[in-house]
């Protein structure tokens, strides 16, 4: 297992932990101050600077991506919707071969308007299906453009209004289906905060192998938890055994980034350096 704790070499900022603090160009600024060689940006925090000043600022200084968030949400109540759905991955998919990605985080979306507090409906094999048909149109797509596309399992509490896909073992089985070749296009971006709790965590890991293993996602599990989406925790300030994490992903091949991402009330409301030196101090200590 790599030592994390005398540089931080295979450390990622998602850029979504400081997405209150300042615009994209500043955050990749402070990161490039302090040795930050990776980050992972969002859609919308590139399209307010602009995909070509961002590209450019990114070969200026010399930080790569360790992923692209997000495409997905692909289920909808009509053909319309899902035609749109596929075309917003196809963008999505340039967008991140723009950047340099080594690849496109899905989160797959869930029941039609659920995100919203209105669902258009229950069914949620229906969605299930759906995503299922969006990920393997968007394979094609993906495949063409040598983007990897990287299905992020969450968490059980957010099956309805964000994806329903939520355990390794059942991204897995789409990989399987959708790529039985391990060509290594298709994939796993494992969180730690999604995936922490599941007791068939360990046999997945080693399931997905290198191929599958696109992407690691760090942050930490607080007790009490205050909100479904934004109390995320730094490394270390919770319950999640981060090293074991890393450890059976490490053990399946897994030489990638260990990607900061804290959706957090508490640390958006921090100063943006602050928040990128206690990342790398927990990177050091805890991850
Ligand atoms: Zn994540």
């Amino acid at each position: 297992m790599r030592d994390f704790s005398g540089n931080h070499e295979a450390l990622s900022i998602n850029t979504a932990t400081v997405r209150k603090q300042a615009p994209l160009d500043q955050i990749i600024e402070a990161c490039a101050r302090r040795d930050i060689g990776m980050i992972s940006p969002w859609r919308d925090q590139v399209h307010a600077v602009g995909l070509a000043r961002i590209a450019a600022q990114l070969r200026d200084t010399g930080i790569t991506l360790s992923g692209y968030c997000r495409g997905g949400f692909f289920p909808a109540i009509d053909k319309a919707g899902l035609a749109a759905a596929l075309d917003d991955n196809r963008r999505a998919v340039e967008e991140a071969a723009t950047l340099g990605s080594p690849c496109l985080v899905l989160v797959v979306g869930a029941l039609p308007g659920a995100r919203e507090g209105r669902p258009a409906h229950k069914d949620i094999e229906l969605a299930r299906a759906q995503v299922f048909d969006g990920i393997a149109a968007t394979l094609d797509h993906a495949r063409e453009a040598r983007m990897p596309l990287a299905i992020e399992p969450l968490h059980p509490m957010l099956a309805a209004d964000r994806a329903c896909v939520n355990t390794m073992e059942q991204a897995l089985d789409i990989c399987d289906a959708l790529d039985p070749g391990r060509s290594g296009m298709l994939g796993i971006a494992a969180d730690v905060y999604h995936i922490w709790w599941d007791p068939k965590l360990a046999a997945q890991v080693a399931r997905a192998g290198r191929e599958r293993l696109l992407a690691l996602h760090v942050c930490d599990w607080l007790l009490p938890t205050r909100h479904l989406v934004n109390d995320r925790g730094m490394m270390g300030d919770g319950i999640i055994e981060l090293r074991k994490i890393r450890g059976w992903m490490e053990e399946a091949g897994y030489a990638g980034a260990a990607e900061v991402e804290i959706f957090s009330d508490d640390w958006w409301r921090r100063p943006l350096g602050e928040v990128l030196d206690m990342c790398i101090e927990r990177y050091r200590s805890v991850v």
